[in-house]
């Protein structure tokens, strides 16, 4: 994937006291294979090498005393630039209710989306409509009116008798006369773009005057996503891109390129279809989720909104000094059971990503049972001593665990390289905010 080609480049770069402009250079045509692989727009790769290139064969970067650890954060910098820097927040209107607009393809994900932004919209004590406008896919009406149900947020619905047109209007009376502040009035789409569909959004878009046209596109389609997503732009002015199905194996090219050939921003993403797996996109977070630095930031505000809030502040700051025991890891492993799908959280952890993608050592809830096994066969000095634990102490926790000694030293040397990233996490952050030890 492109998260480890981009850590192989680095890792030869971060082993250098000093770097040569060829290095410089290597490196980038390295990184460059690495996006069109992934599948990010070419001209969008250009201008982002032709950027990150001006910055990195600089005197002070070359004369810096940790010139690969500088490369890395100039190309962190840069990507979040390229997904638009900041976060793109959801437009409010002053004139309630605000009226958001869900637009794309069929299949994109556009009726899962607009339940999951209501119930994140309640959560945050508003009270949403959805509006039922999908006329002719059949079941469309009955699929939001599940959702609504189960989320318990009202669905305005005429039937597919009636215009989506027309359904629109009525629907947005409906939230007035009800107190409704956000109105998410689902569309149909096509297999393809085309322009009667076009039309139909242009005249709903007339008649509710949305504050938000929102188009769901389906991240796994790459570059596809991005052409829809250019064209749809042209004929409709979106305000924002929801990113869905991130969960999946995304190459990560339509989150680099949308922003950078639309201009437009992307304001959420969708990281799998149950109701609670959208989140607010965070250029930076991305970012950092692309180099394999893990997003501990997510995590930490996941743990918060879910977990023990004292102990996800105390693992966050054993992280940043890189204090991690096996103990701190058993007690995470405890924690993170409770948050939910197992693969989608390791990749948040700074190191685990990689730990995940090593064949062998698949990260599922077997395999976490047989690693808990073997931390809860170490004695206590050797959770909080990891360097103490030698061959003999090993083959004891292998038979106490009833795993090999392979397994073993696997886990330890994995637990080594976690402890490693999240040190140069920490310093790339620094206490007092990011990078200010850096430079
Ligand atoms: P629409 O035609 O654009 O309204 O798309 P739907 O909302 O009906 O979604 C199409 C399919 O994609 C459904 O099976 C959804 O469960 C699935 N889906 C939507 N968002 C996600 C996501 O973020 N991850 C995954 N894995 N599936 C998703
Ligand atoms: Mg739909």
């Amino acid at each position: 994937g492109l998260t480890s080609r981009l850590q192989n480049v680095f890792s030869k770069l971060r082993g250098k006291g000093k770097v040569s402009e060829e290095d410089v250079n290597e490196a980038m045509r390295e990184v460059r294979l690495a996006l069109l692989e992934a599948d990010v727009n070419f001209k969008v790769v250009k201008d982002f090498i032709a950027k990150v290139k001006e910055k990195a064969v600089g005197k002070e970067v070359m004369d810096s005393f940790t010139p690969g650890m500088v490369i890395i954060d100039i190309v962190n910098k840069e990507l979040t630039e390229l997904m638009g820097g900041s976060q793109a927040k959801l437009a409010k209107s002053n004139k309630p209710p605000t009226v958001i607009m869900m637009v794309g393809l069929q299949g994109a994900g556009k009726t899962t989306t607009a339940g999951k932004l209501a119930k994140m919209l309640q959560k945050q004590n508003s009270r949403p409509l959805l509006v039922a406008g999908d006329i002719y896919r059949p079941a469309a009406i009955k699929q939001l009116q599940v959702l609504g149900e189960q989320i318990k947020v009202p669905v305005f619905s005429l039937g597919d008798q009636t215009s989506p047109v027309e359904i629109a209007r009525q629907g947005l009376q409906h939230a007035k006369d009800n107190g409704n502040d956000y109105v998410i009035i689902d569309t149909a789409g096509r297999l393809h773009i085309d322009e009667e569909l076009m039309e139909e959004l242009k005249q709903i878009h007339e008649v509710v005057k949305p504050d938000e046209v929102l188009l769901v596109v389906d991240a796994m389609t790459g570059q596809d996503a991005v052409n829809v997503a250019d064209h749809f732009n042209k004929q409709l002015e979106l305000t924002g891109v929801v990113l869905t199905k991130l969960d999946g194996d995304t190459r990560g090219g339509a989150a680099l390129s949308v922003k950078a050939v639309t201009g437009c921003p992307i304001k959420f993403a969708a990281i799998g279809e149950k109701i609670d797996a959208l989140e607010p996109f965070h250029p930076d977070r991305m970012a950092s989720r692309i180099l394999g630095m893990g997003d501990m930031l997510s995590l930490i505000e996941k743990a918060q909104a879910n977990i023990d809030e004292q102990k996800a502040k105390e693992m966050e700051r054993k992280m940043r000094n890189a204090e991690f025991t096996f103990e701190d890891f058993l007690e995470q492993m405890e924690q993170v059971k409770k948050l939910g799908p197992l693969d989608q959280l390791m990749d948040m952890i700074p190191g685990m990503g990689k730990m995940k993608q090593t064949q062998d050592l698949k990260v599922d809830e077997k395999q976490m049972g047989r690693i808990e096994a073997i931390v809860r066969s170490m004695t206590t000095k050797e959770k909080q001593n990891p360097e103490i634990i030698n061959h003999n102490r090993r083959k004891r926790i292998a038979a106490g665990s009833g795993t090999s000694l392979a397994e073993v030293n696997r886990l330890i040397k994995q637990f080594d390289e976690m402890r490693r990233m999240m040190k140069q996490l920490s310093s790339l952050m620094g206490p007092g905010g990011k990078n200010s030890k850096m430079m």
